[in-house]
């Protein structure tokens, strides 16, 4: 399967604009494929019709009504129109076909928020939407609207379907819904929604006709994030649903920047205790430490020792898939198995260990081969700081002894914590 990046058709006559528009294109990572002609664009389209989107001025010379869009609409390609024209009639022309947004040229932001229609079609399809309304011909009217974005649309025609939906789907970013329906109404809907999906996971757009004045407020004391009051337009109702779709992401990205290691992509310590928090006793903990790990950075280079870092996160993961995995600083990881079961565990360790022997970096300086040692403790009853520590004597151990090795045992609780069956 090719990973090139995505192509997109840049149209538009102006030789001024076309430049720096493809400039911009190509910055974000597409491939700029410029054409100034309706002729052009059909001989583009004959090459490869395989686009991403299109960017499509309005008025070519050969083409000074629009008449670029139903071709490019035609084959299947989500268009982002710009014109130099601001006038109602044009605007509704343009909006009555399914193109993706229509974007006037005079705004000095105007580019930018093409870049960001572009980013959002590579993106969109990804994400799910839900629509709750008990009325089909609603439900049906947001969908097409929803799909121009290239969203995934899911429906539901009332809130107990909704809920059920929400329960069992995974990757939801953002629930639409109606306030008067049969049954539970939306705003009750959106308060039970919160109990099991937060504002990091979901956003919720109010959506009703209703003239109730305090029906904003209600919605957002519920747990919405947004009202839209019908009737709403076409680009006012995008501009909202694009706000609380970046809401989520954002709160997703800051949240997965302050739990992950950025080097490795392994937890951080503080995620590791609050994975921790919520477990029940019962497992076994292994601190791993890559041996001489100062001589690899100082013979083969910080970057060579990064390296070396990130394939050792590589294989924990791939000899511990179910278990939490942290980097706790340096050259330092944590695993925490459970449930408890310290002779396999042990077992798997040493096959870690091993693996971790074997594997031979290739540097600008020659092959690069290292060890690791590790610690490991397991309890039935003991809390993580105890078991972190006599994992950690372990280590010790398993350093003081020569290194490439694994010590470990089960702290025995009847007698002193301190006094361990060692492996
Ligand atoms: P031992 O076998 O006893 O563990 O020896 P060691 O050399 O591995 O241990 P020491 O604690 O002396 O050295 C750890 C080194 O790890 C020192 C530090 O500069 C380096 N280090 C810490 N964090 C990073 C990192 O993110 N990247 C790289 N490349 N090096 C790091
Ligand atoms: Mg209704
Ligand atoms: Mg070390």
């Amino acid at each position: 399967m090719s990973t090139a990046a995505p192509r997109i058709l840049v149209i538009e006559d102006s030789l001024m604009l076309i430049r720096p528009l493809c400039r911009m294109v190509n910055k974000q990572g597409f491939v700029a494929v410029p054409v100034t002609s309706m002729a052009e664009v059909r001989q583009a389209l004959a090459d490869d019709p395989r686009f991403m989107a299109a960017v499509a001025d309005y008025c070519l010379p050969d083409a000074p009504n629009g008449e670029v869009l139903p071709l490019l609409l035609e084959n299947r390609i989500p268009t982002v129109v710009l014109t130099a024209h601001n006038d109602m009639q044009t605007r509704e022309r343009v909006l009555c076909m399914p193109v993706v947004d229509y974007i006037p040229k005079e705004s000095p932001s105007a580019f930018e928020y093409v870049m960001k229609m572009l980013r959002r079609i590579r993106i969109n399809p990804g994400i799910k939407v839900l629509v709750v309304d008990d009325s089909q011909a609603v439900r049906q009217f947001l969908r097409l609207q929803l799909e121009r974005h290239l969203y995934q649309v899911l429906e539901a025609a009332d809130a107990e379907e909704a809920l059920g939906i929400l329960r069992h789907e995974s990757g939801i970013k953002l629930v639409l819904t109606d306030h008067d329906m049969p049954g539970m109404d939306g705003v009750r809907m959106t308060s039970t929604v919160r109990r099991f999906l937060d504002h990091t996971r979901l956003a919720i757009i109010g959506i009703s006709g209703s003239q109730d004045p305090t029906m904003t407020a209600r919605f957002i004391k519920a747990g919405a994030d947004d009202y839209l009051q019908k009737p709403f337009n076409y680009e006012e109702f995008f501009c909202r649903v694009t706000r609380n779709v970046e809401f989520v992401e954002n709160l997703q990205a800051l949240q997965e920047s302050a739990n992950k290691d950025p080097l490795s992509g392994l937890s951080n310590r503080r995620h590791f205790f609050e994975q921790v928090a919520s477990l029940r006793h019962n497992y076994s903990v292994a601190v791993l430490d890559i041996d001489l790990f100062k001589r690899i950075n100082d013979g083969f280079g910080h970057d060579i020792g990064d390296q070396v870092i990130c394939q050792t996160a590589r294989l924990l993961e791939s000899f511990f898939p179910d278990d939490i995995i942290a980097r706790f600083g340096g050259e330092e990881f944590v695993i925490l198995a459970q449930p408890l079961d310290a002779p396999d565990m042990l077992r798997q360790l040493d096959k870690l260990r091993r693996a971790l022997a074997n594997l031979s970096i290739s540097t600008p300086l020659g092959d690069l081969r290292f060890t690791v040692s590790i610690g490991m403790a397991a309890a039935e009853e003991a809390d993580i700081s105890t078991l972190l520590k006599q994992a950690d004597n372990y280590l010790y151990q398993a350093k003081h002894n020569g290194r490439n090795q694994v010590c470990g045992g089960i702290i025995d609780q009847t007698s002193d914590p301190a006094s361990v069956a060692s492996a």
